[in-house]
């Protein structure tokens, strides 16, 4: 995939440059010639398992695609526009999302990004040595950054929203503030066929009664609860379990909702003997409203919504870069699956959409 950008971005004449983590840079005009840096655009082209073609991939082809339009119309930009393709953005080998741009805006450390292990126990570390990188230049980098003026990632919608709008497109104006919890229900391993049920302590019941209790919480608070996860001691078909470890993704379109439904689901773990911890938790991302308005009337008529996916867009504007997001209509909604589609005219929408975009933030002219 970094070969094919690589390849793209040659064939088009874009300067290429890493930054210190290995995300991939393609320019189209000088990078530092911009006192107020570039207009940025571009995603990721990592994957989940079974994941499907447009995650990442539609943001980058479409970055492509726009430049090429912008020069067929014979646009050129007063500031320069680069693409990015950023690396690892589903964290689908190592746990952390977005590690890419979490790197180079500091908001993860190399110490503990490269310290993280795969299923194997490989390190980050060790496994970038393998593939003939250098783990010792990761870290924050202030340069990269200082050169995004502004950052629009495009998208495939990962729901249904712009299905019921009847948009093929929409501007992005926020994430939703989400986060992972583990819950560890204790129980007491025992015979399966001589254990009464009067005697038993099954930590699998209080799992299920979790389960269906996070999705209680999530409709009393408008949010989102999911536990997709679930390990279960000792995981023996005639053995009543003596431990399960749940985890909660929850998310919300506002802090008050995500804490409340969390706080719900964590009362009702208590009562049952659990133990809950949280592993991440992210705030409400709002993007730069100056560009959202900008973005929303270049593309007249456009809805503006938010989505509870995170995105290297949310970390960056965490990180005070100007980002907004275009998506792309997704006519089932599903995500993370070979299921994931968009209808070639949509796709071609989100191109002629971006192309406007970067002509008008990167002020292009005849
Ligand atoms: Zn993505």
């Amino acid at each position: 995939m970094r070969e094919w950008f690589a390849g793209e971005c040659a064939s088009r004449g874009l300067g290429l440059s890493e930054d210190r983590v290995g995300n991939q840079w393609g320019w189209w005009g000088d990078p530092d010639g911009s006192t107020a840096g570039g207009i940025v655009t571009g995603s990721h082209l990592d994957s989940v398992p079974d994941g499907g073609a447009f995650d990442g991939p539609l943001g980058v082809v479409s970055a492509l695609l726009a430049i090429d339009k912008l020069r067929s119309d014979g646009l050129r930009p007063t500031r320069p526009i680069g693409v990015v393709n950023f690396v690892d953005e589903e964290g689908a080998r190592f746990g952390v999302s977005c590690v890419g741009s979490r790197v180079i805006t500091g908001a993860l450390s190399a110490e503990k990004g490269l310290a993280l292990r795969d299923a194997d126990g490989v390190t980050m570390a060790e496994a970038m040595r393998t593939a003939g990188r250098h783990p010792d230049s990761l870290g924050p980098d202030p340069e990269a950054l200082a050169r995004i003026g502004s950052f629009v990632e495009l998208h495939i919608e990962q729901g249904r929203g712009l299905i019921d709008l009847g948009h093929p497109v929409a501007v992005g104006n926020g994430l939703w503030s989400h986060g992972r919890w583990r819950i560890e229900i204790p129980g007491e391993p025992n015979h399966a066929g001589t254990t009464r049920l009067s005697d038993r302590r099954d930590a699998v019941i209080g799992c299920a009664q979790l389960v269906l209790g996070a999705r209680t919480a999530a409709e009393a608070h408008d949010s989102l609860a999911t536990i997709g996860k679930i390990n279960i001691m000792p995981g023996g078909v005639n053995a009543i379990a003596g431990l399960a470890t749940a985890w909660l993704d929850a998310r919300a379109s506002d802090e008050a909702a995500l804490s409340a439904t969390v706080a719900q689901i964590a009362e009702q773990a208590v009562g049952l003997g659990a133990v809950v911890a949280e592993e991440s938790r992210t705030p409400h991302t709002d993007f730069d409203d100056v560009l959202v308005t900008r973005l929303a009337r270049v593309l007249d008529g456009a809805p503006v919504m938010s989505t509870g996916a995170g995105h290297d867009a949310g970390i960056l504007a965490n990180a005070g870069v100007p980002a907004a997001m275009i998506f792309v209509r997704n006519p089932t909604g599903v995500s993370h699956s070979p299921a994931e589609w968009a209808e070639p005219e949509d796709c071609l929408a989100g191109v002629a959409a971006l192309a406007s975009v970067l002509a008008e933030l990167a002020e292009a002219q005849p």
